[in-house]
């Protein structure tokens, strides 16, 4: 099966903006075993600027955009830096892509990054894509990775997208706030009444929120790709998933 995984910036690091090292193993050392066992991956990764914002020793989040991608430009490199030596430790290569929306809009850059895509898949390497957050500006930029993971599963032709994130799943209200609030295991289409569930925005130095992970689902339903919501803080869970028993709630496409 080929798999787009997303993970956010709350799965990666902790809200100092340093990356939590155990999450981040197990989740190198469960992805490796997946292709291992002959799944093709390719996983979106955030935390750029979250970790550029650890590295650099920055209050929070920065507001202005200029920092904000100077974070992303030290962050990234962190980011590599560890995927690199931890899925060495387990035999697998992997391959750094960075997007902008500007390069799906245009025909010939969009065919250039699936011809590119689909050949280091062949060479059995495992892609790590971002969005280019030093050159994306608002007007060229996805914005949020839910997004670009859910652009990147159509363009790859993926039969599944996994969002990562930092809740179970989408639940019938937000359950930070409503005790009563139950998790939806399966979605066969986007009613109004599901869109409703979105709210806003996730965690203090990621993007998303479930907003933009319905906005992923949309994208993924209508290209006949699933996609499923599942806790990144147990990256164990993916077993389950590809193993068939219930975990996280899934975006039926057929
Ligand atoms: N590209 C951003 C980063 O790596 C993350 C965007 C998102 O969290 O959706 O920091």
């Amino acid at each position: 099966m080929r798999i787009v995984v997303k993970v956010g910036t709350s799965t990666l690091a902790y809200p100092t903006g340093h990356m939590n090292i155990r999450r981040v193993e197990e989740l190198c050392k469960t992805l490796s075993d997946l292709k291992n066992a002959g799944h093709e991956v390719i996983l979106v990764s955030s935390g750029a600027i979250g970790m550029g914002v650890g590295k650099l020793s920055l209050k929070g989040r920065p507001a202005d955009i200029p920092t904000k991608q100077a974070a992303a430009a030290v962050g990234q490199c962190e980011l590599m830096y560890t995927y690199d030596r931890l899925f060495s430790e387990y035999n697998h290569t992997v391959a750094q892509i960075l997007l902008t929306a500007a390069d799906f809009r245009d025909e010939v850059r969009s065919t250039n990054f699936s011809n590119t895509l689909l050949r280091l898949l062949e060479l059995e390497v495992l892609p790590i894509i971002n969005e280019n957050d030093t050159v994306a500006t608002e007007e060229i930029s996805v914005g949020d990775n839910d997004t670009l993971s859910a652009m990147v599963a159509v363009n790859a032709s993926a039969e599944l997208l996994v969002l990562m994130s930092d809740i179970d799943g989408l639940y019938t209200a937000d359950p930070h706030k409503d005790p009563n609030a139950t998790l939806i295991p399966t979605v066969h289409a986007l009613t109004d009444e599901i869109m409703a569930l979105g709210g806003g925005k996730g965690s203090s130095l990621g993007t998303g929120g479930m907003k933009t992970k319905l906005h992923a689902a949309e994208i993924c339903m209508s290209a006949g790709c699933d996609m499923v919501i599942l806790n990144g803080s147990n990256p164990l869970n993916l077993y389950d998933l590809l193993e068939g028993r219930p975990v996280g709630t899934r975006f039926c496409s057929h």
